[in-house]
């Protein structure tokens, strides 16, 4: 449990940052309910449908790497997965951050894929790392494009048909004609022309606040994948001379000794922690379980 000591603590730290650069992963999700990537739950049944008896997989990554089922049962979940993205509700942990960094000169990089992020801050402010479910771009890619498929990802829900999308609406490239793939990180993630300018925006906002009191501020970061956000923003915070680095997550929290004068760590639920530096009652909020934790037993 978060002391009151750390809560004031890390409530003056906002206060005096001149900036702060959020990274946020998949531990902000998992706060804010989004567990069925990594666990059973009834999302992950909405997805799966009759799938999840016939092949036997009980998570969303699971599902999404079997090579069983076929094409169209593979798009079928694609595509409610997708649906769900665009219909959840916004999570707490996103809401009540959006409050806590109102005014605050901000930005915010993420590895996380759902577009929770987009739900609460301009999309000027955010720099999605690993993509975004909302696009789609060619499976090859033979061409650098990245398409949103808001409405395409609406028509094709509504002709899924026993748990498998029909094989000639899958959606393929105008150009190759092979399929088209979730815009995110796989080993044909298109890294083009509107990912180099995602990234440039974010190091562009890095290189004007290297001098200043900045905070970096890790939300729910594992140790999966540590060199999109940890690894880099305790370079950072090594080199940059007011830089201030705080983690919150309440399964590994590391700080490094060349940098433990300069950091924060919060072993805690964000959820709760987020609401008690708002000042917001947690009651009935569920403190994390350590025998049925969220454990991203793979990263993608
Ligand atoms: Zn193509």
């Amino acid at each position: 449990m978060i002391t009151d000591r750390n809560i004031n603590l890390l409530k003056q730290k906002i206060a005096e940052a001149d900036a702060i650069v959020v990274g946020g992963a998949s531990g902000m999700s998992a706060s804010s309910g989004f567990k069925f990537y990594y666990q059973r739950d009834e999302v992950f049944g909405m997805i799966a449908g009759s799938l999840e008896d016939k092949y036997g997989f009980h998570s969303f990554f699971d599902a999404l790497y079997d090579r069983r089922p076929t094409r169209g049962e593979h798009w079928a979940m694609l595509i409610r997965t997708m649906k769900y993205i665009y219909d959840s509700y916004t999570g707490d942990s996103y809401s009540d951050l959006a409050e806590l960094l109102k005014d605050k000169n901000y930005y915010v990089a993420t590895t996380n894929q759902d577009a929770q992020f987009y739900r609460v801050f301009p999309k000027e402010k955010i720099t999605p790392i690993q993509g975004d479910w909302r696009y789609w771009q060619c499976s090859r890619p033979c061409h650098d494009e990245v398409y949103y498929n808001r409405k395409n990802v609406y028509d094709l829900y509504e002709n899924i048909k026993d748990d498998s999308l029909p094989d000639d609406l899958i959606p393929r490239c105008k150009y190759c004609g092979h399929e088209m793939a979730p815009w995110v990180r796989s080993h044909t993630f298109l890294e083009g022309k509107f990912y180099k300018s995602e990234m440039n925006r974010y190091k562009e906002f890095l290189r004007k606040n290297m001098n200043g009191k900045t905070l970096f501020l890790e939300l729910g970061v594992g140790m999966m994948t540590p060199m999109f956000i940890k690894e880099p923003f305790m370079n950072m915070v090594y080199r940059w001379p007011k830089a201030t680095y705080v983690t919150i997550n309440p399964q590994h929290v590391i700080i490094p000794k060349e940098i433990s004068d300069k950091s924060l760590g919060i072993k805690d639920d964000i959820a709760i922690t987020l609401k008690r530096l708002l000042g917001k009652s947690t009651e009935g909020m569920s403190i994390y379980d350590k025998n049925n934790i969220f454990n991203p037993s793979r990263v993608y």
